[in-house]
């Protein structure tokens, strides 16, 4: 199983037994106070899992280069500490590990790092991201920031890495030097394509020359800037080439900018669609002689499944997968068992992990919760070598907190027996897989069953657990409440008609509804409503039809358009009191959830003031004072959830011991990341 991946493979003289390599990813552990504890026991679990070589989150080479606040910077001797502690560890457990040498440009958040001052970048572009408008790097500030690369490098080497890699895609500032758009110099670092890729060059032949031939150097370059202004095409071709002679032993290969117009990490991105873009590069090696050059496919491989696939004509070398190592730091070593169907795959939420390292929030996981947390939650230990004492506990709901609470229930050895009132596993997680481009939320519940099933954990579904109960539940040693919510209602003339539906009972027949609908609500389940039903279900969408729809053909720039607006099967108006709609969708994915709305036609009204929900619609005051009248096939309600917790309070008055988790503990602030870290704590603390 999977033959093109557990083959042997170098990166210059690094040997490594498989061909998937661990992808940076930005943590917010790296500048903790526990002297690299928590970042360590992160890398050494994948560590001791099979990933054979692991690249941390990016390291800035200055101060002015970090990120963010939690950004490490390599001259900084706290920072080095954490980063030996974290080398150690990878080592220890027979891993390899490679810093990335980062640096933000105009990316970088102003005074992030003590010392930092204010952003700098080839030219005064602002940036939307950082919200900011860099300061113009002099020569001098160009050719520090080269001997800082350089410096970092050999500071790498002796910190015991096994590798590093440079970090010149995605529009940090390497790359802020190679496009157009923001590269607007006319001196020796810019005006011309030569000039444009110098800086590039000179700090792989900085890197190169401090820590010298035999180390292994890997150049992140981007395939495809994705943005309007970006890296001409026939530039990346010639960069390509020229990082191979300057000594690069291997060219990761990344796409887009923070502001691109296109996804590229989320959900609805097919798997593998970055991989053309990878291959391109290969083949451009290939034709100017550059044999021994590897060559890193990133970006949207959830799977071995398909890291093989792409491995397997020899067009690329390696697969880099990040979030999968989040979601299961044994990824690796299930598939090599023969396993992967116990994988615990990544769902590209990017809730938990992209979303939070654009602040300072610890990154973790929605479907892995303990993902950051290794110290404080130890992984499950096999069997034979748990020590108890052991205890019975029962987990009402099979929700997601519920499933998270239960498998680490009996990870930990406990006996536990799970109590469902529906027919199926999943709660309200079961209705988001069935937004068109979430159908992986699927798998996480298919996955956590399944794992419980290998426990000999019982699931006993459409069993209610009501106050009657109570006395049968003394027999346990305490009970997880994960009872979740139900659908609010709404205090409105009009909204027991028969035409008005909760969104529960939307999702449930879609089939039901008419061609006009009016959503009140513009919450994230609004959302995904709105965007069900302006979606054709049985639409898949290939990587080839996903590049056409968003304008980008093979490795040329992105236009910046938006899509064009598509025929939508329905006509759908959202209706939001407040003004911002979505207001609690991460920043890596709100942007591209509000574009689909606007492809698919959806009205948005927003400070609306409701009067009434009629037979034929719902009448208004829209945010200018104005009456309105909505027509309306079907009027649904997306307004809140309350919680289901009633059973709390019987137990504690009966004596169980009880703790409560996701919705059952409370609707502030509720989502899928907050149950499933809910569901993880509420089993320790049982
Ligand atoms: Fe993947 Fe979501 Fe976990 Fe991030 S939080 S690693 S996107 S499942």
């Amino acid at each position: 199983m999977y033959d093109h991946v557990f083959r042997a493979g170098s990166i210059g003289t690094m040997r490594l037994p498989h061909r998937i390599v661990m992808g940076a990813m930005h943590l917010n552990l790296e500048t903790g106070d526990d002297d690299g504890a928590a970042l360590a026991a992160f890398y050494a679990e994948r560590a001791a899992a099979g990933a054979a070589l692991i690249v941390t989150g990016g390291v800035a080479v200055n101060p002015v280069g970090a990120g963010g606040p939690g950004y490490g910077v390599i001259g900084d001797s706290r920072d080095r500490a954490a980063l030996s502690a974290a080398v150690r560890a990878v080592h220890e457990r027979g891993g390899r590990i490679a810093l990335q040498l980062f640096h933000a440009g105009r990316y970088a958040r102003p005074g992030a790092r003590e010392g930092a001052g204010h952003p700098v970048a080839p030219s005064p572009v602002h940036s939307a991201f950082a919200r900011c408008t860099p300061r113009v790097m002099s020569p001098g500030d160009i050719t520090t920031t080269i001997d800082d690369f350089a410096e970092g490098a050999r500071a790498a080497r002796a910190l015991g890495f096994d590798a590093v890699e440079v970090m010149g895609s995605e529009g940090y500032l390497i790359n802020q030097f190679t496009a157009p758009l923001t590269n607007l110099r006319d001196d020796a670092w810019g005006g011309d394509a030569e000039r444009r890729r110098r800086f590039p060059l000179e700090v792989l032949r900085g890197v190169r020359a401090a820590v010298g031939r035999d180390f292994p150097v890997l150049f992140r370059i981007s395939g495809n800037d994705l943005v309007a202004g970006g890296t001409p095409p026939d530039e990346v071709t010639a960069l390509t080439v020229a990082l191979a002679g300057a000594g690069a032993d291997a060219l990761s290969v990344g796409v887009g900018w923070h502001e691109s117009p296109v996804p590229t990490v989320q959900s609805e991105v097919p798997a593998g669609t970055w991989a053309a873009c990878a291959k391109a590069l290969k083949r451009t090696l290939l034709a100017a002689g550059h044999t021994d050059v590897a060559v890193i496919a990133a970006n949207r491989f959830p799977h071995l499944a398909q890291a093989d696939e792409a491995l397997s004509g020899g067009e690329v070398d390696f697969v880099a997968m990040a979030r999968p190592f989040l979601a299961d730091p044994q990824l690796v070593a299930k598939s090599a068992a023969g396993r992967p169907d116990r994988v615990n795959a990544c769902i590209a939420c990017n809730e938990a992990c992209i979303d939070r390292s654009f602040g300072t929030e610890r990154v973790s996981c929605l479907v892995n919760p303990r993902a950051g947390h290794e110290r404080q939650f130890p992984p499950p230990q096999p069997a034979r070598q748990r020590s108890g004492p052991f205890g019975r506990y029962a987990v009402i709901g099979a929700g997601i907190a519920g499933l998270e609470a239960a498998r680490t229930l009996a990870g930990l050895g406990h006996r536990v027996e799970v109590y469902e009132a529906a027919a199926h596993a999943g709660g309200q997680f079961r209705l988001a897989s069935q937004v068109p481009g979430k159908a992986e939320f699927a798998g996480t519940i298919h996955h956590h069953v399944r794992e419980l099933r290998d426990a000999g954990v019982p699931l006993h579904l459409g069993r209610r657990i009501g106050g009657a109960d109570v006395p049968e539940l003394r027999s346990f040693d305490g009970v997880v409440l994960a009872t979740g919510v139900l659908p609010a209602g709404l205090s409105l003339s009009g909204a027991e008609l028969p035409h008005v539906r909760n969104y529960a009972q939307a999702f449930a027949d879609p089939e039901g509804l008419g061609g006009r609908i009016v959503i009140i609500g513009g919450g994230g389940i609004a959302i995904d409503l709105a965007h069900t039903l302006t979606t054709d279900p049985d639409a898949e969408v290939t990587p080839e039809e996903f590049l056409a729809r968003h304008a980008v053909a093979g490795s040329t720039p992105h236009s910046g358009r938006e899509p064009a607006v598509r025929d939508a099967p329905r006509e759908v108006t959202l209706l939001r009191r407040g003004r911002r709609i979505g207001a609690g969708i991460g920043p890596s994915t709100r942007w591209v959830v509000m574009r689909n709305l606007r492809a698919a036609g959806v009205r948005m009204l927003t400070g609306v003031t409701y009067r009434e929900i009629t037979p034929t619609g719902v009448l208004l005051t829209d945010a200018e004072g104005r009456e309105r009248s909505l027509d309306a096939d079907h009027v649904v309600l997306a307004v809140g959830q309350v919680p289901v917790d009633e059973l709390a309070p019987l137990l504690r008055e009966a004596g169980v011991p009880v703790v409560t988790a996701g919705g059952a503990a409370g609707t502030d602030g509720l989502n899928a990341v907050r149950a499933t870290a809910e569901g993880l704590r509420a089993a320790h603390r049982i």
